[in-house]
């Protein structure tokens, strides 16, 4: 099992899409039929019906971190800073409100193409469930404020333990644009979308090479693709390219899901589809599905040697019983309710916690977008919107965007990426274990600590 959404989003065997045989030509060949590829190519078809699209997909659309994920649509008003940091004020701002839109112009597409993903418009509470974490919104807030954008309600200390079921929950501020969906229904009505409209899908079918020749070429174990404009749409297993290997981390992050009680989470207070993330490094997300089941998540899981998406980030997670130790935690009301099932997925955390589009090695014909560390659900039709600028060769506000920069960063080398990052790691858990139980850490912890790249800090105001 890859994850229990995509078991309830099963593809009727007359749904399958085929494998690629033979040698094609397209316009332009996507590599990854995720969120990223497939909202890419529904950009392109919108914008250029008659173009020939092609998307590659090593397993099934959905298939990866689209389909694993926490269902969370968050926009970037939470990263200002961030976002400040990669270009201006006014630029940042500009992107940041239009990530918020993207949240209601998924809403909007979902309408109109009878995509039912369980779609609840119902926000985001970013909050705190030690003091350590308290107020880790606030220069966030001000900086929003200082362009008298207010985003976000702060919320009562008595109403955050209300609305979240648990006074585990110290304090928090509200988000009202967010909303949650069910993950692998919407990745795979996006690319029934992507079907009808006529883009050409080949799943099972992972590219082995991408020949770098003039056009590029992608190869299968059944064929290639010859193509004018390629696309890298590969989230993590992107570090298979040298180009891009170092420019993100590939960490887990790692799911576990109750059974339904919905009765219970009713009267304990968190009865709507209201998301929830914790303030921590390595961030605990939880949310409810309409049918009263709780979706608890831990990021900052484990790395691998090579900077791989190896077998380990598919399938059961090796975190369960600490995700659920977590989850107990937070709720310790809900500590009797079982674990049905778990999962693991990998993230591609760039260094600034921010996505990056580029050329590859500067050719104008391979472009990528990669990054998300972690929140795609919702950027990722943005990043399809600066994808299609690029294969277009438009000059406008999408590809001309400070996101648009070079591999935005390198991480450091093997061993040291490996054995550092799992150090850095391990501190950051013994720093949040003595967080909430109100102590402070010793000098070797923090220096230790310290050391984490910004990729691995909070992304915070
Ligand atoms: C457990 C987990 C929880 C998360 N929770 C949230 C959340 O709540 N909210 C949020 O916003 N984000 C969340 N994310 C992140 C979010 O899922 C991703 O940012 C988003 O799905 C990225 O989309 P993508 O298309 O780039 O990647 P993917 O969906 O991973 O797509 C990449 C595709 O490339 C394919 N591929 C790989 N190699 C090849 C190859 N050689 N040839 C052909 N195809 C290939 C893969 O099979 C995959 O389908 C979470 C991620 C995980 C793992």
């Amino acid at each position: 099992m890859l994850s229990q959404w995509l078991d309830e989003a099963p593809l009727a065997p007359q749904d399958e899409a085929p494998r690629l045989k033979g040698d094609i030509r397209a316009d332009v060949c996507i590599i990854g039929g995720g969120y990223c590829g497939l909202w890419t190519a529904l950009a392109l078809k919108a914008r250029e019906p008659s173009l020939d699209i092609v998307i590659v997909e090593k397993n099934r659309c959905g298939d990866g971190a689209s389909g694993r994920n926490g269902g969370f649509v968050l926009s970037w008003w939470r990263s200002i800073a961030a976002l400040k940091n990669v270009c201006s004020t006014e630029e940042a701002f500009r992107l940041a409100a239009a990530s918020a839109d993207c949240i209601n112009e998924i809403a909007d597409f979902c309408r109109a193409h009878a995509i039912d993903c369980d779609f609840r418009h119902d926000g985001w509470l970013w909050a705190a469930t030690n003091q350590a974490q308290d107020g880790a919104w606030r220069s966030a807030i001000e900086t929003l404020a200082g362009q008298q954008v207010h985003p976000f309600e702060q919320w009562p200390r008595e109403k955050v333990a209300a609305r979240t079921g648990s006074d585990r929950h110290l304090s928090g501020v509200f988000e009202p644009t967010a909303a949650t969906v069910q993950p692998a229904l919407l990745a795979r009505g996006l690319r029934r979308v992507a079907l009808a409209q006529g883009i050409r899908i080949f799943e099972n079918s992972p590219m082995r090479r991408l020949q770098r020749a003039r056009p590029a070429r992608i190869v299968t174990a059944g064929g290639t693709v010859t193509a004018d404009k390629v696309v890298i749409a590969m989230n993590a297993w992107a570090t298979a390219l040298a180009e891009l290997r170092r420019s993100i981390l590939v960490i887990s992050s790692d799911v576990v899901a109750t059974g339904a009680f919905p009765e219970r989470l009713k009267s304990s207070g968190w009865a709507d589809g209201m998301a929830i993330s914790d303030s921590c490094t390595l961030v605990n997300y939880y949310r409810t599905t309409p049918d009263g089941r709780v979706i608890f998540g831990a990021g900052g899981g484990f790395l691998s040697y090579g900077n791989r998406v190896t077998e380990k980030f598919d399938g059961a997670t090796p975190r369960a019983a600490e995700v659920a130790g977590y989850f107990q935690q937070t709720y310790p009301a809900f500590r009797d309710v079982g674990i049905a099932s778990h999962w693991t997925g990998p993230i591609d955390r760039s260094l600034s916690g921010l996505p990056f589009f580029g050329r590859l090695g500067g050719r104008g014909d391979i472009l990528y977008g990669l990054g998300f560390s972690g929140n795609g659900v919702g950027p990722t039709m943005l990043g399809g919107k600066i994808l299609a600028s690029l294969v277009l060769e438009a000059s406008d506000q999408w590809s001309e965007c400070g996101l648009v920069r070079d591999h935005g960063g390198q991480f450091p080398p093997e061993p040291m990426r490996y054995f550092g990052g799992n150090l850095v790691l391990a501190a950051k858990r013994r720093i949040e274990a003595l967080d909430d139980q109100g102590l402070k850490p010793g000098f070797v912890t923090r220096t230790i600590a310290g050391l984490a790249p910004a990729g691995l800090t909070k992304v915070k105001g």
